[in-house]
């Protein structure tokens, strides 16, 4: 924030700043495209082939625009990750290895999981949540991206009836933070929704979120950014920084030997940001939590095999999403946390996990062929909030990650907060809980 007021005041062709923004996911396309529309002159990078833009985190999330969503940590999540961590088909699990980064960052998750800054990070992610389906329902509209959004909330489905007190005492819980929500019990929710089994108990609606189809969301977007003037260079990996003696970040130096000047270079690259953050010299210790996704053309068979609203499914944390995709209707089935070293080979019985903790919930779900899978990471903090603001090692950088399993739902906002800091304007929230100079 110290250097917001160097880039203030109304900006012409001749003293437009040039921002690189590293990072194509639904961070950096929300930042570029803010910053676009305060008249910045912008470049944003990605390593990806415009071909792949939509096969990262940002394309093949589950697509719940959940607000009001709680961060992972929360009380006892560290002793029942704890539980879990070695099995290789437990929600969590957590590849052994004897990694100092690792251990450090387990160790300060396990002392963030308290109710005390649980109250302290719904405040943040309350202020961010009310106000991110605004943002984005504005870029949607204003670009007309065709990406099967609804404003019709999510369903919490619970299979045991014994787990439907909990589910509603998690949602009472978020009553005082403002967020609507309504218990269904099963035949209702029968009536309401076919898809679902006799063994479903019921639901617990939370009223006030979203869904949408991911991989046509960050296409529409980062397609969408030329049209603002936004440079948007695919295959574009960076490797480094360049900084004056000072440690004010100059340039971004690309992969193939290119230098792109910068006044700002804004690191956006989920959870590569980390290695890459560490190269110019800031910190920001995250795992990447990897989860799955199954996709599939719905059949139209009898009773149908989609609800009309997104769900997770309450016992097994999968993640189910209708979504109708170039007039195709279609079915993602998304979830689990796996923390282990980025690139390494997937786990089919992961992938497995998730039919099988579907297939209890919604008929007709075991007839149905995947006709694609894919695996992507979340960005993990060890505190379980996203790291956005700037660097004040060097002068210039600014931070935009870390959102976890809520990044699809954060980011917009979080682009719009980021092109305000970096236009000296007062944040449409108070950001200070997501300093990105917390782990330094
Ligand atoms: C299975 C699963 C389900 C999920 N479901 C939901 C959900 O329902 N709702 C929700 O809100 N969130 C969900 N998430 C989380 C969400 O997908 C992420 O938090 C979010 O997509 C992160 O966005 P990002 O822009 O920070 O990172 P990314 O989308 O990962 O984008 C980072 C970009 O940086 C680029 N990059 C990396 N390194 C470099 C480099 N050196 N040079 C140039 N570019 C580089 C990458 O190619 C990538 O395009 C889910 C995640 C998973 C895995």
């Amino acid at each position: 924030m110290a250097l917001a007021n160097q880039f203030s005041g109304p900006l012409t062709a001749g003293n437009r700043k040039h921002v690189v923004v590293v990072g194509a996911g639904i961070v950096g396309a929300s930042t570029a495209w803010h910053l676009a529309k305060k008249g910045f002159a912008v470049t944003i990078v990605d390593r990806e082939p415009e071909s792949a833009i939509a096969d990262g985190a940002s394309g093949g999330n589950a697509g719940l625009l959940s607000i009001g969503h709680y961060p992972l940590t929360r009380p006892g999540a560290s002793w029942r990750g704890m539980k879990w961590m070695l099995s290789r088909t437990a929600p969590l699990y957590i590849k052994p290895r004897l990694d100092r980064e690792l251990v450090s960052w387990l160790w300060n998750f396990h002392l963030h999981c308290n109710q005390r800054y649980l109250d302290r990070c719904m405040e943040v992610l309350g202020a961010m949540g009310w106000q991110t389906l605004d943002v984005l329902e504005g870029m949607i509209e204003q670009e007309r991206i065709a990406c099967d959004y609804a404003r019709d909330g999510w369903l919490d489905v619970v299979l045991k009836p014994e787990n439907m007190a909990h589910a509603e005492a998690e949602a009472k819980s978020l009553e005082k933070y403002g967020y609507r929500w309504e218990r269904i019990e099963g035949d209702a929710l029968r009536r309401r929704d076919p898809c679902f089994t006799g063994a479903v108990a019921g639901a617990i609606h939370m009223k006030d979120s979203a869904h949408c189809a991911p991989s046509d969301l960050i296409a529409g977007l980062v397609g969408a950014l030329p049209r603002h003037g936004v440079k948007v260079r695919f295959d574009a990996g960076v490797r480094g920084f360049r900084k004056t003696r000072s440690g004010a970040i100059t340039a971004v130096e690309l992969e193939n030997g290119e230098t792109l000047m910068a006044d700002v270079v804004v690191l956006a690259a989920g959870v590569w940001s980390d290695p890459l953050g560490r190269l110019a010299g800031v910190k920001i210790p995250m795992q990447g939590a990897r989860g799955y996704h199954l996709q599939f053309d719905v059949p139209e068979i009898d009773p149908p095999a989609v609800a009309s609203t997104g769900m997770v499914l309450h016992e097994s944390f999968v993640a189910v999403t209708p979504m109708m995709r170039a007039g195709k209707r279609q079915l993602r089935i998304a979830g689990t946390l796996e923390i282990g070293p980025l690139g390494q080979p997937w786990m089919p019985e992961r992938l497995g996990m998730l039919l099988k903790g579907s297939a209890p919930y919604l008929n007709g779900v075991d007839r149905m062929k995947p006709a694609g899978e894919w695996a992507g990471y979340r960005p993990c903090t060890s505190d379980g909030l996203p790291a956005v603001g700037a660097v004040k090692s060097s002068p210039g950088l600014f931070v935009a990650t870390g959102h976890a399993m809520m990044g699809m739902t954060l980011g917009p906002v979080t682009g719009k907060v980021v092109a305000e800091m970096i236009a000296g304007e007062k944040p449409c929230f108070d950001a200070s809980m997501l300093n990105p100079n917390r782990f330094n």
